[in-house]
């Protein structure tokens, strides 16, 4: 049985002292509520360290953004794998689509961070997902499979168990457009399949695949109860105390 996941992705929102306040109201609602999901907050990287401290139960996995292809060295304004693992964080979104779109980001680069990640016991969460374009010209399999294959089709089987998949179609970040449940059910469904093919039925069955794309308390249900969906990447609604404890307690 995979377990539920409610992951959330504050991009570049929020000063120190807001995100500070945001975290501590997550870490009180776990302390008082029982889960039976598990919890990740991705906050920028000056904050990674603050949020180690304030969920120092644990009862809150702490994420970056995104890391660097590189071990370490003259790369300014990069983070390392490395430097992530020393401070604690448990893992690292790798392929969002703004990584894609505004900084070149592809499938062949994700694949060294992935195993990069993996070396410094990081979880990967890989995004993948098709552009408006793509579902437009009837290609969203195709998309999605290219994704799956180049990034993750290199991983031994132990390394493809600890990877987390985040379903993200881009035409339903941060647009308020979400996709059906049975339009997300069937990639969700599609990547679940093509993983039992190159791996196995075991590993397809072990490993969560996330929905991301305008996920809200209001639609969330629908989504996160359909078979193949093991949760969600929240962008928007995770900015907001009362929006991403509702949404950790439809996953309970
Ligand atoms: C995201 O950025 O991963 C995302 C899903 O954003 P939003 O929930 O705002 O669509």
């Amino acid at each position: 049985m995979r377990k539920k996941i409610i992951a959330g992705n504050w991009k570049m929102n929020k000063k120190y002292g807001d995100a500070k306040e945001l975290m501590m109201r997550i870490n009180t609602f776990m302390q008082t509520h029982s889960s039976n999901c598990d919890v990740i907050i991705a906050p920028p990287f000056p904050y990674l360290q603050k949020a180690e401290e304030i969920f120092a139960n644990k009862k809150v996995k702490i994420s970056a953004q995104n890391m660097s292809d590189q071990l370490s060295g003259a790369y300014t304004g990069e983070v390392s794998a490395e430097m992530l693992q020393s401070i604690g964080v448990d893992c690292v979104i790798l392929g969002h689509s703004e990584r894609r779109q505004y900084h070149a980001e592809n499938d062949e680069t994700l694949f060294e961070k992935i195993k990069i990640a993996l070396e410094h016991n990081l979880t990967p969460i890989y995004c993948c997902g098709e552009l408006l374009e793509d579902r437009e010209a009837g290609k969203e399999f195709e998309v999605n499979k290219t994704q799956i294959e180049t990034a993750l089709f290199g991983l031994t089987e132990e390394q493809i168990s600890k990877v987390i998949i985040a379903y993200e179609p881009v035409w339903a970040i941060g647009t308020g457009k979400t996709a059906t449940p049975e339009q997300a059910q069937e990639i969700h469904n599609y990547i679940r399949g093509i993983i039992a093919e190159k791996f196995s039925q075991e590993i397809a069955d072990s490993i969560s695949i996330l929905y991301g794309g305008s996920m809200k308390p209001d639609n969330a249900r629908e989504l996160i109860s359909q078979p193949d969906i093991d949760g969600g990447l929240i962008g928007g609604a995770s900015l907001n105390a009362e929006d991403f404890t509702k949404l950790i307690a439809i996953c309970n």
